[in-house]
């Protein structure tokens, strides 16, 4: 067996010891006598793992009692009208902070929904920087039913280090941040994240609200699209996508067996300044955003020519590091390291940098 160090943006690399784990239960879960993908949702066994792993996502992100914590398909995308659907109830008006592609899509679905104010953008530089709005380009929290961000921007590695000066009700996409560092669940009143990129295999979605926020939706919107309908049954209105919710699990006690987010964070925060002193050290390759707004996760770099970029990517797979090729609407090369990613991985990428490097100066 070989396995090789995966940089792609999202699936994404999974802890080793979860897919052990996984293989090991395949045939047999616990006693049951069958696989987890064959068990019914309503049984016993599959209702002790949806029930752990809500408990355990309540543990490690310190979610408070007033939160809904769902289990949720559709990927990211489909929150980006379910928010709107069901949040924009009261001034069916929004604020967004335009910090990418999935931010750009997130709004130009709300547009269907709600009145969007878009406060501020990134667009002028390629997304290469978070904007800092002052508090006053922000709508009065009586003007809009919240304000969304997308905290890290996993096409343009930017990320949030500060919140928006809003008052008004914060709502963020997380999918390719959550569990990678620390975040107050308090601060805000939604939280959703698509599984694929840092806790689990694609299909499932977290979603994290509060719950005075679950009332009834705009008219008009479908059963499985109104968050109540799932927070009232516990996941469980319909069939949920349940082995993806099982893996799920096994990462968050993979996550928990190693201290927890505050300790990740320190690992994701080592591995990342590891590559970006690199980078601000190198002659050949460069970080494409600014300095402050850089992200932990999702790391993009450039030669300056596109031919070098391509051989590079090429190299790099024969050496066992993949899917470094940057989003196609960005170029270059991109290293996705989030929480599965081992500091040996970041290493090996920064070895071989430093060859390319000596060998195409
Ligand atoms: C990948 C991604 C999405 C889209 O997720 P899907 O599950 O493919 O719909 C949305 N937001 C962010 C930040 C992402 O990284």
């Amino acid at each position: 067996m070989s396995r090789v160090y995966n940089f792609s943006a999202g699936p994404s690399m999974l802890p080793e010891e979860v897919l052990k784990k996984a293989q090991e239960e395949m045939l047999e879960y616990g006693t049951s006598g069958m696989s987890v993908m064959e068990m019914s949702h309503r049984s016993k066994d599959f209702d002790d793992i949806i029930k752990s792993a809500e408990k355990l996502v309540r543990e490690l992100m310190n979610v408070p009692d007033n939160y809904k914590v769902m289990f949720l398909q559709g990927g990211g995308s489909t929150q980006f009208a379910m928010v709107p659907m069901n949040l924009g109830i009261k001034c069916k008006a929004a604020d967004y902070l335009i910090t990418g592609q999935w931010a750009k899509k997130a709004a130009a679905e709300a547009e269907k929904y709600v009145k969007v104010n878009k406060v501020a953008s990134s667009a002028d530089k390629t997304f290469s920087y978070i904007p800092k709005p002052d508090a006053g380009a922000y709508s009065s929290k009586d003007d809009v039913d919240y304000c969304y961000i997308c905290y890290n921007n996993t096409i343009y590695g930017t990320r949030f280090t500060e919140l928006p000066k809003t008052e008004a009700t914060l709502v963020a996409d997380i999918s390719s941040c959550a569990m990678s560092e620390v975040i107050d669940v308090s601060k805000f009143g939604l939280l959703f994240a698509g599984a694929q990129k840092n806790l689990g295999p694609a299909g499932v979605v977290l979603v994290i609200a509060r719950e005075d926020l679950l009332g009834d939706p705009q008219p008009g919107t479908p059963t499985m699209l109104t968050y109540k309908t799932h927070a009232d049954a516990e996941s469980l209105y319909n069939t949920p996508p349940t082995y993806g919710i099982y893996i799920f699990k096994l990462v968050l006690e993979w996550i928990k067996s190693k201290g927890g987010i505050a300790e990740l964070q320190k690992i994701n925060e080592a591995k990342a300044k590891l590559l970006y002193d690199y980078l601000d050290s190198s002659k050949l390759f460069k970080g494409t955003v600014a300095k402050e707004d850089r992200s932990l996760m999702n790391v993009p770099f450039v030669t300056g020519s596109d031919e070098l970029d391509a051989k590079f990517v090429k190299e790099a797979k024969e050496a066992g590091l993949v899917n470094l090729k940057g989003h196609r609407t960005v170029g270059g090369m991109r290293a996705s390291i989030y929480n599965a990613m081992p500091v040996e991985g970041v290493e090996a990428l920064i070895e071989f940098m430093k060859k390319f490097e000596q060998e195409n100066a």
